[in-house]
């Protein structure tokens, strides 16, 4: 029989509605061109996949190393972070002490706490969408997590927290995980807190810079903790596909990926600044390849008019403190535009 705690789990909610502009899942949007595909493609024709990938996945690593300027050693990689968030959850800490994080926040931190039976700290952000200290500190003193996860900037409301109190949180004895997914777009990092000290990792993923669907997943931590890990690690998690495209897209064809990267930051500040000027929508400022915004239309109405208009976001109305707040992705320009045209359509066609 399947355990109740599993039973009662709700599973990772993911938008499969199909749209013609698709702005649901902070992908970045990007259309390699021919050359870059046909090279890919030359590459995989070679592939002896009647064998096992290497298990140690080292090319890869290597690459990502330079990349990030860290070492091998300091590297784990993990089918998507989302893996590395599951290997997170059952390794650290004794598993009757629970795992803290702020809410609203990306859903697989207490999914996997969940899963593997430990308590879930969590705290709700105040109205900046800031961690709230006073109450953080309350409630770790009294619950003592041995863990804690910060999506940094945080998904879905695209704010970085506050250094200080990520620290003063760390400081009463709690190991705490940096998930810096869109670091990218916020160019912000606890990169050498977690190669320096031992109760600090940071998580990176290759899945918001053009290769969601590779599922490659960095945690970046001390060699000593990295190696710790590591011993749970399925063998062969990283396939081998994914080994060597990802090992192509950050060398040969990186300069693509970081234009991309720069456009989406500059369209972020257009976006934000038209939903601004909006009547009855409020943006909320973004360090990442997002925003969150409300309105005064009810938001599941709001959600499916898009889609009719071939639209597709986020809608996180269901959330606690996230009432009436959808979540849309920076796409290519057009993408954007068409989103923006969408929404002031909706909103006319309801005033
Ligand atoms: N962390 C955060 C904060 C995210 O938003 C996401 C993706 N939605 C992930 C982790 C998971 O990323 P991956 O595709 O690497 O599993």
């Amino acid at each position: 029989m399947v355990n109740p705690r599993i039973k009662s789990l709700s599973a990772y909610k993911t938008e499969r509605t199909s749209a013609r502009v698709k702005l649901s899942s902070n992908e970045l949007s990007i259309e390699f061109p021919g050359d870059v595909r046909k090279r890919i493609a030359e590459v995989l024709s070679e592939l002896p996949f009647n064998r096992y990938p290497d298990p140690q996945v080292q090319e890869l690593k290597e690459v990502v190393a330079q990349r990030f300027g860290v070492r091998t050693e300091n590297l784990m990689l993990g089918n998507g972070s989302d893996e590395l968030i599951y290997y997170l959850s059952v390794a650290i800490g004794d598993q009757n002490r629970g795992i803290f994080y702020p809410v609203p926040t990306f859903s697989m931190y207490g999914i996997s706490a969940q899963v593997f039976g430990r308590e879930r700290v969590e705290i709700r952000l105040n109205s900046f969408f800031d961690i709230d200290l006073e109450e953080s500190l309350r409630l770790v003193q009294e619950k003592k997590p041995a863990l804690a996860y910060f999506s940094y900037p945080n998904n879905p409301t695209g704010n970085l927290f506050s250094e200080k109190s990520i620290v003063s949180i760390r400081s009463q004895g709690v190991f705490t995980v940096l998930d810096e997914a869109y670091f990218h777009y916020s160019k912000r990092t606890f990169l050498k807190d977690a190669l320096e000290r031992e109760d600090t990792v940071v998580l990176r993923t290759l899945s918001k810079i053009g290769m969601a669907g590779l599922r490659v997943g960095i945690m970046i931590g001390k060699e000593e903790v990295i190696k710790d890990i590591e011993k749970i690690r399925l063998p062969f998690n990283i396939t081998y596909p994914s080994q060597v495209i990802a090992r192509l897209m950050l060398t040969e064809f990186y300069p693509l990926i970081e234009e991309e990267v720069e456009r989406v930051i500059r369209e972020r500040e257009r976006v934000y600044s038209a939903l601004l000027s909006m009547e009855g929508v409020e943006p909320f400022p973004s360090s990442a390849n997002f925003i969150l915004f409300r309105t005064y239309i009810p938001a599941d109405l709001l959600h499916k008019k898009l889609i009719e208009k071939g639209v597709l976001v986020r809608n996180f109305s269901y959330m606690e403190g996230l009432e009436g707040c959808l979540r849309v992705s920076i796409g290519k320009p057009e993408e954007n535009d068409a989103f923006l045209e969408a929404l002031e359509g909706v909103l006319k066609e309801m005033a």
